[in-house]
C-alpha cells in the first residue's frame, strides 16, 4: 500500500485551478505521460531563469539582456488606419527613451495598463533597432504593488506548444502549496556532510527560486533531487539482487568431459575472452551461490558458443538448462547454431516457441518434465506455467534488455536455485551496467574472434538507388549475399511491411528469383522459408524489417544496403551491420539517406563510417541520445530518469549504488525508520516494484 503522506503527489493535475480538459492535455504532451499527476509536474524541473533583479537606468541598459526599468509613460501610437504595423508606445525615465512594441495591441487594453503620464514597470528583453532602445511585447507591465509581488527570479521552463513558462510555473507553485514534506530518507550524516536540503524544500527552491544560483547545474537543490531518483533505482535493484540471491545456491561440478567435446567439435579456437568468460562462469556455477551474470559482448563476438558450453558443463553436473530469445527468429537461430554441434556431443536438445502445438508441444513438455531435454531453446513460451523442468538448473537470457526483471525472476522460478546468465549484445558503458543491473556480475566479450575483416561501410544519398541496385547485381553475380534493410516508416509495422514489400517488389523485377522477404508479420514457416533460401543462396537478396536486427547469423552474408539509415538510431544501425564481417570475406556496408541530414543523425552516420568498436558507438549514441534509448528501454518499458543524468551525475550514482547496498545490508526489509522512509522513496519514484517483492519474500 501506498504511503498515506504520497497521496497528494500522485493526485491527478486536473483537480488544480486552470488545469482544464485543454491544458490538461498540454500538460499530458509536456509531461509525456497520459494521466499526469502533481508529482509529475514537480519533477518537471526548470531549465533557467530570468533575473528581475537586474533594475539599470536607460542610460546604463544593456540591449539584449532582460532588464527591469521603470518608465515614464509618454505617447501613445496606433498604426496608421487601415495600415499594418505595430501598436507602440513610448517612455522615458530621465536618462534616456524606451519604445515598447505590440504586435496586434489592443488599444483599449494598452491604454488602461499604460496611461500617458503614469509611472510604470516594465520588465523584458531589451533590444536596439534603429538606434532607439525598444522592447517587444514585455513579459511583465506593474505599478509599484505590483513590483512588490513581483518574483525576483524567475524559474524557466521546458516547454511545449500551448503552455507558457510562467504559466507552467504558476501550476507548479499552486501543486506545491498542496503537498506536505515526507519523512527524510537519505542519512542524516550524509545529508549534513553534502549540505544538501531536504527533499520539498528543494522542490521549493528549484520552483521558487531566490537567484539564479539557485537551480544552477551544481545547485545543492538539484543535486538533492538527482540523488533520491538515484537512490530510488539503486535501492529497487538492490532488493531485486538480494532477494534472489538470499535463497543458498547449489555447487554445480562438471565433470569437463562435454565441454572438451564441444571444444574438439568446434571448427575455430575459442578467444582469449570466451576462455575468461567461460572460466568466471565455471567458478559461479561450481560455487555454492546462485549465479547472476551479464555476458557482454558485440555482435558477432560469439557469445552464442559461450552460452553452449555453459550449458554443456550444467548437463555434466545432471542440471537441465533454458536458453531464451527476444523473438522466435532468433530462438531458431540459436536451434540451428547449436544443435548441430550440441547433438555430436549428446545433448538432447529441443525448441519451444508459440510455434510448437498440439501434440508436438505435449511431447516436448513432457520430455523436458522428465528430464529427457538437455537443454530447451525457446521464447517467452518458457515462462508459462505449463512449462514444468524437472531440474533446471541454468537459463540463459539472451538480449536482456527486453525482458523485464519479473521475466527473469519467473523463469529462475522455474527451478531450484537457478543460475542466471544474461547475454546483451548492446555492448553497454560501464556506468550504465551499474545503474541498470546493479552490481550484477560482467564478463566481457572484448576481442573478436579472428580473422575478421573489417567492414567498408559508405553513407550514399537515397538519390543514386539506382547505382545501388546496380552494385548489388555485381556483387551477387561474384557470390554475395546480400541483406537490404528497409526503412522504418512509422510506430506502425503494417506501413514498414508495406515499405518492404514495395521494395521487394522491386528488387525481385531486377533480379528475377533471387530475392526474398521476411518481415514481423509473416507466418513463422514462411519466416524459415525466406531464411534458408538466404542461407543456402538460393535467394542471395533478403529484403527484412528490423527482425533481422539482432542475431541472425548467416557468415556468407557481406553486404548490408540500411535504406533511409538516417531514420535508425546508432544501436540498431550498430546491430544491424553486425550481421556481415562474419565470415573471412571482406563486407561492405552501404547507408542509404535522405538528405538533408539533421545535426545528430549527421553525427550518427558519421561515427558509423568511422568505427566498429561496439563500445565507442554505444558512448557516443549515450551523448547524441540519452541513457533510454541506448538500452532501448521503449521495449521493456522502463523509466528514464528525469532529474538525474548519468553524464552530470555518475559520482551520485556510485554513492547511491553504495547507500543502497549499506540499507540492504543493514534493514533488508525497509523496516527501522529509514526503511520506512525509504518506501516512500520508492513510491515516490514508482518503484514500488521492489516494495512488493519485500512483502511476497
Ligand atoms: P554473438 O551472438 O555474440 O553476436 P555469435 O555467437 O552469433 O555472436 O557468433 C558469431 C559467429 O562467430 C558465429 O558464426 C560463430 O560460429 C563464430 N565464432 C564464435 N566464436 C568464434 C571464434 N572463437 N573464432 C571464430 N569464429 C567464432
Ligand atoms: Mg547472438
Amino acid at each position: 500500500m501506498r504511503p498515506h503522506a504520497l497521496t497528494p503527489y500522485f493526485a491527478s493535475l486536473s483537480g488544480l485551478t486552470g488545469v482544464g480538459p485543454k491544458v490538461l492535455k498540454n500538460f499530458t504532451r509536456l509531461l509525456d505521460r497520459p494521466e499526469p499527476r502533481v508529482r509529475d509536474l514537480l519533477f518537471h524541473l526548470p531549465t533557467g531563469s530570468i533575473d528581475r533583479r537586474i533594475r539599470p537606468t536607460l542610460a546604463e541598459a544593456q540591449p539584449d539582456t532582460v532588464v527591469t526599468v521603470e518608465i515614464e509613460v509618454e505617447e501613445h501610437r496606433a498604426p496608421p488606419r487601415g495600415r499594418r504595423g505595430p501598436y507602440r508606445v513610448t517612455g522615458s525615465d530621465g536618462t534616456g527613451w524606451i519604445t515598447l512594441v505590440f504586435f496586434h495591441g489592443n488599444e483599449a487594453y494598452l491604454q488602461r495598463e499604460l496611461p500617458p503620464g503614469a509611472r510604470r514597470w516594465v520588465s523584458g528583453k531589451l533590444e536596439m533597432y534603429d538606434g532607439m532602445l525598444q522592447m517587444v511585447h514585455p513579459d511583465r507591465i506593474l505599478d509599484e504593488a505590483g513590483l512588490a509581488k513581483l518574483p525576483l527570479c524567475e524559474p524557466t521552463y521546458p516547454l511545449v506548444e500551448g503552455l507558457t513558462s510562467a504559466g507552467v510555473g504558476r501550476t507548479i507553485r499552486q501543486a506545491l502549496d498542496g503537498v506536505h514534506p515526507l519523512p527524510e530518507w537519505l542519512d542524516t550524516a550524509f545529508l549534513k556532510q553534502r549540505r544538501w536540503p531536504d527533499f520539498i524544500s528543494a522542490l521549493k527552491t528549484l520552483h521558487l527560486p531566490e537567484a539564479p544560483e539557485d537551480i544552477g547545474e551544481e545547485a545543492p537543490a538539484r543535486l538533492r533531487l538527482a540523488y533520491d531518483e538515484l537512490l530510488a533505482s539503486q535501492l529497487a535493484l538492490a532488493l531485486v539482487r538480494a532477494r534472489f540471491r538470499a535463497q543458498p545456491g547449489i555447487s554445480r561440478t562438471g565433470t569437463g568431459v562435454l565441454v572438451e567435446a564441444i571444444s574438439q567439435a568446434l571448427p575455430y579456437a575459442l578467444t582469449g575472452a570466451q576462455e575468461r568468460a567461460l572460466a568466471d562462469i565455471h567458478q559461479d556455477l561450481a560455487a555454492p551461490k546462485k549465479m547472476l551474470r551479464l555476458l557482454q559482448g558485440d555482435v558477432g563476438s560469439g557469445k552464442t558458443v559461450v552460452a553452449l558450453m555453459a550449458m554443456a558443463y550444467v548437463a555434466e553436473s545432471g542440471g537441465q538448462s533454458a536458453m531464451m530469445a527476444p523473438t522466435e527468429i532468433l530462438a531458431r537461430q540459436h536451434l540451428e547454431t547449436i544443435a548441430p554441434i550440441a547433438e555430436k556431443v549428446g545433448l538432447r536438445i529441443r525448441l519451444l516457441t508459440g510455434r510448437e502445438k498440439g501434440r508436438e508441444r505435449a511431447e516436448i513438455l513432457q520430455a523436458v518434465a522428465a528430464g529427457e531435454v538437455d537443454i530447451l531453446v525457446g521464447t517467452h513460451a518458457l515462462f508459462q506455467e505449463h512449462v514444468v523442468f524437472s531440474r533446471l538448473g541454468l537459463a540463459v537470457v539472451d538480449e536482456q534488455h527486453r525482458f523485464g526483471v519479473h521475466q527473469r525472476l519467473a523463469l529462475a522460478a522455474k527451478g531450484d536455485a537457478v543460475d542466471v546468465l544474461v547475454m546483451t549484445a548492446t555492448p553497454i558503458p560501464r556506468t550504465l551496467v551499474l545503474t541498470y543491473f546493479g552490481d550484477m556480475d560482467v564478463s566481457a566479450l572484448d576481442e573478436k574472434p579472428a580473422g575478421r575483416k573489417p567492414i567498408d561501410t559508405r553513407l550514399i544519398a537515397l538519390e543514386r538507388l539506382d547505382e545501388v541496385v546496380g552494385a548489388v547485381g555485381r556483387a551477387v553475380a561474384n557470390g554475395a549475399r546480400v541483406y537490404w534493410v528497409c526503412p522504418l516508416v512509422s510506430e506502425s509495422e503494417t506501413l514498414d511491411v508495406a515499405a518492404a514489400e514495395d521494395r521487394f517488389a522491386h528488387l525481385a523485377e531486377a533480379f528475377p528469383g533471387r530475392v526474398a522477404l521476411v518481415h514481423g508479420q509473416m507466418k513463422g514457416t514462411d519466416k524459415d522459408a525466406a531464411l534458408a533460401g538466404f542461407q543456402s543462396g538460393e535467394t542471395p537478396i533478403l529484403i527484412a524489417t528490423t527482425v533481422i536486427e539482432v542475431g541472425v547469423n548467416v557468415p556468407e552474408a557481406t553486404v548490408m544496403v540500411i535504406e533511409h539509415a538516417e531514420r535508425f538510431g546508432l544501436a540498431q544501425l550498430h546491430q544491424l551491420r553486425g550481421r556481415i564481417g562474419r565470415g573471412d570475406r571482406a563486407s561492405t556496408c552501404l547507408l542509404l539517406y535522405k538528405g538533408p541530414l539533421g545535426e545528430v543523425a549527421k553525427s550518427r552516420l558519421e561515427i558509423m563510417r568511422e568505427t566498429e568498436d561496439g563500445f565507442r558507438i554505444a558512448e557516443e549514441d549515450l551523448k547524441l541520445r540519452g541513457e533510454g534509448e541506448v538500452l532501448g528501454t521503449r521495449q521493456s518499458g522502463a523509466p528514464v530518469w528525469r532529474m538525474a543524468s548519468i553524464e552530470k551525475h555518475g559520482d551520485l550514482l556510485e554513492a547511491a549504488r553504495r547507500d543502497a547496498a549499506l540499507v540492504v545490508a543493514r534493514d533488508p526489509e525497509l523496516t527501522d525508520v529509514r526503511g520506512e522512509a525509504l518506501r516512500h522513496l520508492l513510491y515516490l519514484f514508482e518503484r514500488d516494484e521492489a516494495v512488493r517483492l519485500l512483502r511476497a519474500g
